[in-house]
């Protein structure tokens, strides 16, 4: 079997109400979308993370050394792709071009063997996950002080069991957003809350200690993913486990980030840090330092389905038979991409998704979407 074809789509969406968080604004959607086909005929779909042009250019780049390969050989073709990136790009986006395509030749594969993901990476050792709902954005229509409580009621009345929100508009405003989404939701549901690095260490101390109080579950990127020193001393000086790593690449960041004991939970997003491939070295990685893997997740129903799988098949550390239920995030902002493109039976319900056991990632990818969200360019 060889690959025939590899081609990329851009789709952009304008939003209707534009959001932000610590570092910029969103005004509408953009994600690269790669499709590559066998000479059998097969497709498999995949997206990467980040800047979807220079995503675009990345696969187009790398198409050249894979073309002809076998598919299913998804490790040889992700080996070939690194050793031909390794003195340009040791991390970044030409990573999350990597990743796009290993996402959809893992897809491919499960297609053409007629096998979900989960049991060709290992085996599936949970029916079902628990998405937490990722949220409670700003923006300069609503009173904040309002519309993030009320955004968190509904998801908790909606079922989730978990929700994430921002952080990073100072110390003190952030302070009061946490307390009043913590009083709206009552102290069962699990509240996360992510800076996206807007802080110093002693802006991040000074946060982390005062919501303490609030049972966070974790708090994310607390401070810039350069200074693992001060991850590590965050930690030190905080009960909040700290959550990082979706600005991270390859295995080797993630050695970096968990040698200087920089995070509880480590979150690669697959679509970014080396595809499926690579995900899974990164995991038994975590597994020797004892850290935990929730990885982050953002875009369109690919890159859900693709953490999915992977936490489908994720050993949860410690082994135990009343181990907590895995997390997967879950995007909750405004994203037509998301909603349209594609359709699978990982349904919500009662707060958890079922894992697909259809073949490949799971989902039909509805090709008129494709079309008309695909930007000419
Ligand atoms: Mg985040």
């Amino acid at each position: 079997m060889k690959i025939a074809a590899i081609q990329t789509y851009i789709l952009t969406d304008k939003l209707e109400d534009s959001f932000y968080f610590s570092q910029w604004a969103y005004s509408e959607r953009n994600i690269c979308i790669v499709k590559i086909t066998s000479d059998s005929g097969h497709v498999g779909w995949g997206e990467g993370y980040g800047p979807a042009t220079i995503i675009k250019a990345g696969i187009e780049h790398l198409s050249q050394y894979i073309m002809d390969l076998n598919p299913l050989e998804t490790e040889t073709i992700w080996g070939v792709m690194y050793r031909r990136t390794l003195d340009f790009s040791r991390s970044g986006v030409l990573v999350s071009a990597m990743s796009a395509i290993d996402v959809a030749l893992w897809d491919l594969k499960g297609r053409v063997l007629d096998q979900p993901v989960h049991q060709l990476l290992g085996g599936k050792k949970r029916d079902s996950i628990i998405p937490y709902a990722t949220g409670m954005y700003f923006n300069d229509r609503d009173d904040l002080s309002q519309s993030l409580p009320n955004e968190a009621k509904r998801y908790a009345e909606l079922g989730y069991k978990a929700m994430k929100m921002k952080v990073g508009l100072g110390v003190e405003q952030d302070i009061e957003y946490v307390k009043a989404v913590r009083q709206a939701i009552g102290r069962d549901v699990q509240l996360m809350i992510d800076s996206n690095h807007a802080y110093n260490l002693r802006e991040a101390i000074a946060l982390a200690k005062a919501v303490e109080e609030y049972n966070i579950s974790w708090f994310e990127e607390p401070v810039s993913p350069e200074y693992y020193n001060q991850y590590a001393e965050l930690r030190q000086k905080t009960s909040i486990p700290i959550a990082g790593g979706e600005c991270e690449y390859l295995r080797f960041g993630f050695q970096r980030l968990f040698q200087a004991r920089a995070v509880d939970i480590a979150q690669p997003d697959i679509c970014a840090t080396g595809g499926l491939t690579e995900a899974k070295r990164i995991a038994t990685l975590a597994s020797v330092y004892g850290v935990e893997i929730v990885p982050h997740t953002w875009g369109t129903g690919i890159a859900l389905a693709a953490a999915a799988h992977f936490i489908a098949n994720l050993d949860l550390l410690p082994g135990r038979m009343m181990a907590p239920m895995a997390l997967i995030e879950y995007d909750r902002t405004e994203n037509k991409l998301r909603e349209e493109l594609t359709s699978s039976d990982m349904t919500f319900v009662n707060g958890e998704f079922t894992i697909s056991d259809k073949p490949g990632l799971g989902f039909d990818l509805h090709e008129e979407v494709l079309e008309k969200y695909s930007q000419v360019i």
